[in-house]
């Protein structure tokens, strides 16, 4: 039943021939699709092959009774409520009560009249009608219609068997409005709402028919794409940023204009479940916001150590109190240059011992970091030593002003994979402040012995 005013599916169960005939042209005449089957064992293979919405079943047949059908269905997870009536004999009242408990929605008496029938499939329509609105309010956001995060978490959760199963990929993206608390500022609520609706239509057009979406929360959308490995999720992603930031949308006379963060992640096998895949691709999310907004970035190109998790930010607060990110960092003695060869740089990690380093342009000002890993496929073709840096490091920073207060890079370090962020002054870097900084710095603050061995 997918519209208000489409008939519903009927499948009829008896044993008797006879009365298969009569109730398939009654149906027939009252423009109900119909299904048959003599027994229950033959019905449920029809409800698993094609879900009607109503059964109408005889009580005694071989095989499996009526009610053992009527068990059996209600038992099955399926995709909408089936509506059971019974066709009986039986009107002793400990019998219906039996059948009730066992899920019956309604009985018809035998010997059946045709404009009864109909009449109370007329009566189970409006039933089911009110089922499938509520159903669609439960699972559907009410200002953009798509699905609440909790239904998308149920069709995540299936494609995540699927692709474990079969081996296929999984990726999952999600995206965040930049700014968008100013629209509201600006424009209004109201605005806010469109440009929200906006977004989810945007997103729907961009999607193929086994893709889902979902609003994740306020300004937040996460999209489930089966069958895709990161790398094309990344170049989907960029396709819906690309297309957003040219979105003008009308406000009554102005315009509004803006920009999204994506993070993608990609299942493997080491990924432990569906909320796990969604959490990296917020992580990388969350990375692609702090790099500058308005980019997408992938999990696998940000992570390089394992997340630690379990940290416990509120235990950290008075440890924390007043420091910024100027007093915390490890200062920078020596960058290098996006004109320096790589070649240089290979020199430059072997002399210094770090294994990443922010990277400037001619006026000192951040605009890249390379790491060790970054020079790896270069290194096996001597040609590219003489590649500048610029080539091959990433041009997405994480990085803060000196006067940051320590708190929100300690929970964006324990919430990342990366392990370390750049601090700026004027744009230009300073310092560091990896893990261990952190680590470092506080075993100072909290002034505990330092133990031999540790
Ligand atoms: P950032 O780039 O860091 O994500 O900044 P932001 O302003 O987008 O993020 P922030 O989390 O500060 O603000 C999100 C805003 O989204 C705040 C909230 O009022 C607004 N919002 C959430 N749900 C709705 C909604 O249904 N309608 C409207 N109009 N605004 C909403
Ligand atoms: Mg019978
Ligand atoms: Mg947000
Ligand atoms: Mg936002």
């Amino acid at each position: 039943m997918t519209t208000a005013d489409s008939k519903i599916k009927v499948l009829l169960v008896d044993d008797d021939p006879a009365m298969r005939r009569i109730l398939s042209r009654w149906l027939a005449r009252g423009g109900y699709p119909v299904q048959v089957a003599s027994d229950g064992q033959e019905a449920l293979e029809a409800v698993e092959r094609d879900c009607p919405d109503v059964i109408l079943t005889d009580w005694e047949m071989p095989r499996m009774s009526g009610l053992d059908l009527c068990r059996r269905v209600r038992a099955m997870p399926l995709d909408h409520y089936v509506y059971i009536l019974f066709l009986t004999v039986r009107s002793a009242s400990l019998e219906l009560v039996s059948a009730m408990e066992a899920g019956a929605d309604d009985f018809l008496s035998k010997p059946v009249l045709e404009a009864e029938l109909l009449a109370r499939l007329r009566s189970c329509t409006r039933v089911l009608e009110l089922e499938r609105r509520l159903t669609l309010m439960a699972r559907t956001d009410p200002l953009t219609g798509l699905l609440t995060q909790r239904s998308f978490y149920e069709g995540l959760e299936k494609e995540w068997q699927r692709a474990k199963r079969f081996h296929v990929p999984l990726s999952c993206v999600m995206l965040d409005l930049d700014f968008f608390k100013r629209v509201n500022d600006i424009h209004g609520h109201q605005a806010g709402d469109v440009v929200l609706k906006s977004m989810a239509q945007l997103l729907l057009e961009g999607c193929r028919a086994s893709d889902s979406v979902c609003r994740y929360g306020g300004e937040e959308f996460c999209v489930m794409l089966p069958e895709t490995r990161e790398a094309d999720a990344v170049s989907w992603a960029e396709r819906v940023r690309a297309r957003l930031s040219s979105l003008v949308i009308p406000i009554g006379p102005s315009e509004v204009r803006l920009s999204g963060s994506l993070g993608v992640a990609e299942r493997y096998d080491e990924t432990r479940s569906a909320e796990q895949l969604v959490d990296l691709a917020d992580q990388a999310l969350l990375y692609a916001k702090r790099s500058g907004r308005d980019r997408v970035v992938a999990y696998q190109t940000v992570s390089d150590a394992v997340n630690p998790g379990g940290l416990q930010p509120a235990f950290w607060d008075d440890v924390f109190a007043g420091a910024t990110a100027g007093q915390v960092m490890a200062p920078l003695d020596t960058l290098l240059y996006e004109t320096d060869t790589i070649d240089r740089a290979a020199d430059f990690f072997a002399r210094t011992g770090v294994n990443s380093t922010p990277v400037v342009d001619g006026r000192g000002k951040l605009c890249g970091v390379l790491s060790e890993k970054d020079l790896m496929p270069n290194m096996v073709q001597a040609s590219l030593w003489q590649q500048p840096v610029r080539s091959v490091m990433r041009p997405h920073v994480v990085c803060y002003p000196e006067d940051t207060l320590i708190r929100p890079i300690y929970e964006f370090l324990c919430r990342v994979s990366i392990r370390r962020v750049v601090v700026v002054k004027d744009g230009r870097p300073t310092g560091t402040i990896s893990r261990s900084t952190l680590l470092h710095w506080c075993r100072k603050a909290l002034r505990r012995p330092a133990t031999a061995g540790l």
